[in-house]
């Protein structure tokens, strides 16, 4: 029997862990925290049975995922809640941006925009499927759907400035631009589009839930059908070195690419230490959970229904901070993300009062507090809030890293998205999971198909690990 060791036990990791033991490969899970889960942890923080997200919290990409989907997490406790409305942008003066699951629903509600909004989605929505094929895996190989990938391919290579200009209203504007900023990177530049229309597209087929009783759901549904097919989770086991791995047929990594050389250190050939010394890190995230007694009284009433809100205005602003926090510069209203799982999901809270989630990007490394901006920044779009703060709980960008070494600097999407390291992941190669040692890979989110709770990057490194067992 093949034998394999996974380094890290988030979502990519045990999804690569699965895949190998679902073939019939001996696997083990080495976990450096307490509890596996990576970015896809719940637990209490503040108000005792109040549950908050530490990380990922919308899953539109997840609930889309092929590989999670056959993993059949539904038979392990898996089960997605919808809010009534996916997203939701506001604007000063009260007005907003809306988006639905439904691509009709949200243009609907962007007047004149709305005909552009259902050519840009409509098609590719509908085709989601077939398009994740070519989507969710490295860019650069022969496209199962050729003709597919090219319509939807060529606004991704727009930056984010220029396709907005399609919209002639704030509304759909200011939507688009919050969820391209999704990526960390500066809206002028090109291909900043890409990972916003990804996630726009997925949510239009399928919707941005929340996953029941918190995120932690996805990790314990991931490792409970690990556990059925064989394999092993050790926790509370650092690994610093290749001397500490235990010796197996196929090694992988769900780090960091410079914890990787940390690891391998000379085992790993000159070119490929550079590529992984070289590979960048993006901005940082602050987050701040908040108990709020009653809710958040957004001006915008579809916010109240909605499971994500994002704040930074209108779109010309959102650039602006996005431009800011990649040059290291800390805007004064930076961009916030704020989401009400527990509209879908009332479990979370403890009678009138709701777990909020909410983060700011803020530079790489950033070492002052983000906390009053982003309560300033609900405060904007919702007087009153501020009197319904029940506690407080922040993650600085330090805090970040120590939680999880694969956020280096507080950077949660484990890279900066630019174009290379968008197309290719850490070094240029036709298999980006490959470390060029043989049977040892890298699967994080710093590989293709990128960041979110999707165990893609995990399911295609492990892939290749089998091909390389069965050579
Ligand atoms: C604040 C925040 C919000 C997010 N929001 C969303 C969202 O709404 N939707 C979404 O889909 N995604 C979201 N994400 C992103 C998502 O959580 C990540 O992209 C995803 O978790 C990446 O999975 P991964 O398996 O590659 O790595 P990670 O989840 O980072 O897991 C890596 C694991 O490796 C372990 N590890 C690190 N070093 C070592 C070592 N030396 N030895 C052993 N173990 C080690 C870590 O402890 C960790 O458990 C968010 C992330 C953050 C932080």
């Amino acid at each position: 029997m093949s034998t394999a060791v996974v380094v890290g036990g988030g979502p990519n990791g045990l999804a690569a862990a699965a895949l190998l033991a679902r073939e019939g490969v001996q696997v083990t899970v080495l976990e450096a925290a307490d509890e596996i889960g990576g970015g896809t942890r719940t637990a209490e923080a503040i108000v005792p049975g109040m549950l908050h997200d530490h990380c990922s919290a919308i899953h539109p990409m997840a609930v889309g995922s092929a590989f999670l989907k056959s993993l059949g997490l539904g038979q392990h406790g898996l089960e997605w809640r919808w809010p009534e409305i996916d997203c939701v942008h506001p604007l000063d003066g009260g007005d907003a941006g809306v988006l639905h699951r439904s691509v009709a629903e949200t243009a609907a509600g962007l007047g004149a925009d709305g005909a552009r909004w259902r050519g840009l989605f409509a098609g590719p929505a509908a085709a989601y499927d077939e398009l994740a094929e070519d989507i969710m895996g490295p860019l650069v190989r022969v496209p199962h759907h050729p003709l597919r990938l090219a319509r939807f391919g060529v606004p991704t290579v727009l930056p984010a400035t220029v396709l907005a200009r399609a919209f002639a209203g704030e509304p759909a504007r200011a939507l688009f631009g919050g969820v391209a900023a999704h990526a960390f990177r500066p809206l002028h530049r090109p291909m900043s589009s890409a990972i916003g229309l990804g996630i726009l597209t997925a949510g239009h087929r399928y919707g941005w839930p929340v996953a029941a009783g918190g995120s932690r759901a996805i990790t314990d549904a991931l490792a409970a059908v690990l556990v059925d097919l064989g394999g092993k989770i050790e926790t509370g086991i650092r690994v610093q070195a290749a001397s500490e791995l235990p010796a197996t047929d196929v090694t992988i990594f769900d780090l960091a690419p410079g914890a990787v050389v940390d690891i391998l250190g000379d085992r790993l050939s000159p070119r490929i230490t550079r590529a992984y010394r070289r590979f960048r890190h993006g901005p940082g995230a602050f987050k701040v959970d908040f108990a709020v007694e009653d809710g958040v009284p957004w001006t915008a009433v579809p916010a109240r229904r909605a499971g994500t809100v994002h704040l930074g205005g209108a779109f010309a602003e959102i650039a602006a901070t996005e431009r800011d926090v990649n040059a290291g510069r800390m805007p004064e209203r930076p961009f916030v993300l704020v989401a009400q799982q527990y509209l879908a999901d009332p479990q979370r809270s403890v009678g009138n009062v709701h777990p909020l989630w909410a983060y700011a990007h803020v530079p790489h490394g950033y070492t002052g507090d983000a906390t009053e901006a982003i309560i300033a920044q609900i405060e904007r779009f919702a007087p009153g809030f501020r009197d319904r703060i029940v506690g407080t709980a922040a993650r600085t960008t330090a805090g970040f890293a120590a939680y999880n070494a694969n956020y280096v600097g507080g950077d949660i999407m484990t890279g900066a998205k630019t174009i290379p390291q968008l197309v290719f992941g850490p070094r240029a190669t036709l298999d980006p999971y490959s470390v060029g040692v043989p049977g040892t890979y890298i699967c994080s989110a710093a590989t293709p198909p990128g960041p979110g709770a999707h165990g893609m990057c995990g399911a295609n490194a492990a892939a290749s690990a089998l091909r390389h067992l069965r050579r």
